[in-house]
């Protein structure tokens, strides 16, 4: 286990103390996005001021295309944690998220929780993705986001030997239950504050689609990101999670 001190990255350990006993030591290995135990994750480097918006679950015709639109508006770059079959289905769209300036990452073939997956469907799951992801876009994919943030280590060293980097995060909300807009920003932007007096950059999820389906309403999460970027823009760098290493 690496020290969090001497790697410079901002990882949870208040956040482990905290939870005490009763959750376990395992299920915090593998489900909490700051633990390091299970191997090394990109979380978010100690650069207060900075901010990494990341999408997950898409692409999503029904929302990305809009969002692609909001982030020209804020002439903003951002990350998208790309679903393998959606990718396939929707290669266009795929495209347009990288013209635009935008970093694609790879979110397994079929959301699995990869902490419970055998060996080879782990392997397949990460190959198809990222092999579809790079033909459809023409460049290598290198970082990688386990669905529900559940790894064990041979997952992520899976993801390594493919050459990618595993990313989690640190700052999430429920936005895929379709709260409000304004309930998403609040929260996140809690978040974001609270890291920002770790001395942290904020590595922020929202979902701009669902693992269930293509078409998913994501219209309080694409309002949500509107919100947190006429907030922090002038104050705040937005990041590529690319130029976090
Ligand atoms: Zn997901």
């Amino acid at each position: 286990m690496l020290s969090p001190l001497a790697t410079g990255i901002c990882a949870g350990v208040g956040a482990a103390a905290g939870l005490g006993l009763a959750w376990g030591g395992c299920a915090y290995a593998a489900l909490w996005p700051e633990s390091q135990i299970f191997g090394r994750t990109l979380t978010a480097p100690r650069k207060p001021g900075e901010l990494a918006l990341t999408f997950d679950d898409g692409p999503n015709p029904a929302w990305t295309p809009r969002l692609l639109d909001l982030l020209v508006e804020h002439n903003v770059r951002a990350t998208f944690f790309m679903v393998g079959k959606f990718a396939e289905a929707e290669p266009g769209l795929v495209r347009r998220v990288v013209t635009s300036g935008h970093l694609i990452g790879n979110h397994s073939w079929s959301h699995p929780n990869l902490a419970m997956t055998a060996a080879g469907r782990v392997t397949e799951e990460l190959t198809r993705t990222s092999e579809t992801l790079q033909q459809i876009a023409g460049a290598p994919v290198k970082y990688f986001r386990p669905p529900y943030g559940a790894r064990r280590p041979f997952v992520l060293r899976t993801a390594r030997k493919l050459g990618m980097v595993p990313v989690t995060w640190n700052a999430m909300t429920n936005d895929w239950e379709e709260p409000s807009a304004d309930a998403i920003a609040g929260w996140l932007t809690s978040a974001i504050d609270r890291q920002e007096r770790r001395g942290c950059a904020a590595n922020i999820v929202l979902h701009d689609g669902s693992h269930h389906g293509l078409g998913a309403n994501r219209g309080p999460s694409v309002a949500a990101a509107g919100q947190l970027l006429a907030r922090y823009k002038s104050s705040h760098r937005f990041m590529r999670l690319d130029e976090w290493g």
